[in-house]
Order: structure tokens, then C-alpha cells, then sequence
């Protein structure tokens, strides 16, 4: 008998994340997994510090201090909160404990790759849902829902798409969900859009709603791993009951904690993101580059065709700026770019505009 994986596995293809560096080239400026330009907040790195001083001990297995935490900051109920290594993990909890041979798990056209990683992984069938335009479909996505639907997976703000679902049809989507069915609100640019709760409050009032989000955008995190999620207390049992009891270390709780508290960095981060994804879209609309507003932290500039937008990305790459192609994400002609410091948008809009040939 040969070595096989379980059925789905080689389906499933090897992530590529975003490049970080350019051979030959000491000015590089990475803007294609949408991290935090302006560091991790100095609370956070304080606070690790001072935890080092105990990594000989095994940390908190409940997360009960975070949890707290983030149930002040968010004014929910912290025993309704599981706390996982990035949203990643969360991701693949809900997987292995809902999905599996037989169901069906639904996702946008250009959602998240991991949602169907996750979901090949537990042996369940992806099912992928048309988007309008690059907006969730909330009519084409309830329609996809079948008896086997275990879990429905929707970023909002969509990445890449930067678009944001209508407050009254993400109500509608949530009241339309069968009873054997989560759906899953990732909300891991949600505090990038203006006055999103990130599906707190449809979470709190239902049983099969839950609000993922994450330390790894706005709060500077990306390389710690943590992510969490806000569910009815039947589901965040479920999802404890596989949890490895020790997966995050004390270092990263600590981290992540003093993150929470540390609201001169995220106040600076969301103030000049707001700003500066603005200037962005239209500087690329002066260059004749369609661009959506955006409601996170990236923006996506979409050219004529896919060769128009590879070309923009060898410009770019040439000019030392990393952005990400997202052809795996269904958008051949299009590349998302990280709304990053002040100084990177500028050396973007340079290197396009000398690519474009429209003066300034
Ligand atoms: C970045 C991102 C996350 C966060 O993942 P982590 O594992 O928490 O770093 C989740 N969902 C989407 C759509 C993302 O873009």
C-alpha cells in the first residue's frame, strides 16, 4: 500500500506569501502582506520584553488575561472569546471541528486562500460563490448554502477587493443563515473601516455567527500569531475542545495585551491609513488606473489587462517597491498595494507614473 494523505490534501496548493526581498537591492520597501508600516506599537515590544524574563514557564492556557482585555476594548462577554496562533488557526478549528467528508464550506470568488486550504484540509468540498464587480453577493451566496453547508466564510472589508458589504445586507445575510451553518465574519481590516464593529453585534444576538479578527494588521502583529474569535458559548466550547492548550506562548499574550492598550500607535496607524489610501486612489485615478475606494489598509489598482498589471509589477519591482499580484486571488489584472508610509506611497506613485508617462 503507498502513503497517502487523507482525500483533499493534494488538492490543496502551497501557499505563496508575499515577497520581502529583492536580490541586489538595500532600499526595499514591502508592501504586499499589508503589515503595519509603522512598526509594532512600542507597548508591545516592552511588554515581550519583560516576558522573556519567564519563558522558562508554561503560559496561561485559558488566555484569560487577554481575553479580558479584548472584552473591555470591544465590550463583549470574554468567555465568549478564544484566542488562536493568527486568525489562521481559528480558521482551521472551525474547519477540522464542523466541516469534513460529506459538507460543504462556501467563500467569495476572491476570499481568503485559506479558507479553502482549511476546508481541503478537513476533507469538506469548497464551494466557490460569484462576486459582483468585486462585491460579496449576498443573494448568490445564501443561494449556495445547501443541507451540507457547515461553514460560510466572508472578509469584510474584502481582501483583496477593499470593498465593504452594506450594513443591512451583512443583517440579511446573517438572518438568512440556516441552523447548521456558521457564518463566519473575518474581520481582520474591520478597524479600518469607519464605524465597523467587525460583526460584534450580530455576533452577541445569534447562535451561529462568529467574528474572527486579529492582531496582525492594525495592531503591528503579523509575525507573533495572534488572531481571536467572538461566538455564542456552544461554539467557543467546540473550538477549545481541539485547541492545543498551550498554543500561544506568554511572550505573544503579553504582546498582544499591552497591543490593546497601546492607542497612540493604533490612533497614529488609522489616522495617516485613512489619509494616505485616499491619496492614493487618486493619484492611480490620475494615472488613468482604476481603483475602489478602500475600506483596510491596502488599496487594489486595477490596470487594462493582466499584462498591464505584470508590467507595473516588474516596474515596480525594478524601482525596489515589493506590492503583491493577485492572480491566485482571481484578479489577474490587478495588484493589491499596502497603504504604507507616507514616503513608500509617494516612491509607488513616482515609479507608476514615470511607468505611465503621464506628467505630473
Ligand atoms: C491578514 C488576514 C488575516 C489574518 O491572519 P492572521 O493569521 O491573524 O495573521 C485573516 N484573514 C484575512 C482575509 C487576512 O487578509
Amino acid at each position: 500500500m503507498p502513503l497517502n494523505p487523507q482525500p483533499g490534501i493534494l488538492d490543496i496548493e502551497l501557499y505563496v506569501g508575499g515577497a520581502s526581498t529583492l536580490q541586489g537591492r538595500r532600499d526595499v520597501v514591502k508592501l504586499s502582506s499589508n503589515e503595519n508600516p509603522y512598526g509594532p506599537p512600542p507597548a508591545a515590544i516592552a511588554a515581550m520584553k519583560d516576558a522573556a524574563r519567564l519563558m522558562h514557564l508554561y503560559p496561561s492556557s485559558d488566555h484569560a488575561a487577554l481575553r479580558a482585555a479584548l472584552g473591555r476594548v470591544n465590550g463583549i462577554d470574554p468567555d465568549r472569546i478564544i484566542c488562536g496562533a493568527g486568525s489562521d488557526e481559528i480558521i482551521s478549528f472551525l474547519a477540522y471541528a464542523y466541516a469534513g467528508p460529506g459538507t460543504e464550506v462556501v467563500h467569495t470568488r476572491h476570499g481568503f486562500a485559506l479558507y479553502r486550504i482549511a476546508a481541503l484540509a478537513a476533507g469538506a468540498t469548497p464551494v466557490e460563490v460569484p462576486e459582483a464587480n468585486r462585491h460579496v453577493d449576498i443573494d448568490a451566496v445564501l443561494a449556495a448554502i445547501t443541507p451540507r453547508t457547515r461553514l460560510v466564510f466572508i472578509t469584510n472589508p474584502g481582501n483583496p477587493t477593499t470593498n465593504r458589504i452594506a450594513e443591512a445586507d451583512l443583517v440579511r445575510l446573517a438572518d438568512g443563515m440556516p441552523d447548521h451553518a456558521i457564518l463566519v465574519l473575518d474581520g481582520a481590516y474591520a478597524e479600518f473601516a469607519d464605524g465597523y464593529d467587525g460583526g460584534a453585534a450580530l455576533a452577541v444576538e445569534r447562535v451561529n455567527v462568529l467574528m474572527m479578527r486579529t492582531f496582525s494588521k492594525l495592531y503591528g502583529l503579523g509575525g507573533l500569531r495572534v488572531g481571536w474569535a467572538y461566538a455564542d458559548r456552544g461554539i467557543i466550547d467546540v473550538l477549545n475542545r481541539i485547541r492545543g492548550p498551550f498554543n500561544l506562548g506568554a511572550p505573544q499574550l503579553a504582546a498582544a495585551e499591552a497591543a490593546l492598550g497601546d492607542t497612540a500607535h493604533t490612533e497614529k496607524t488609522l489616522r495617516e491609513n485613512a489619509r494616505l489610501r485616499t491619496w492614493l486612489r487618486d493619484q492611480l485615478l490620475s494615472l488613468g488606473i482604476a481603483c475602489d475606494e478602500s475600506h483596510a489598509n491596502f488599496v487594489l489598482a486595477r490596470f487594462a489587462s493582466a499584462e498591464a498589471a505584470q508590467a507595473a509589477d516588474a516596474a515596480l519591482k525594478a524601482d525596489g517597491i515589493i506590492v503583491r499580484y493577485v492572480a491566485s486571488y482571481k484578479l489577474p489584472e490587478a495588484l493589491r498595494i499596502t497603504v504604507g508610509d507616507e514616503a513608500a506611497c509617494r516612491r509607488v506613485i513616482a515609479a507608476l507614473r514615470a511607468m505611465t508617462g503621464v506628467a505630473a
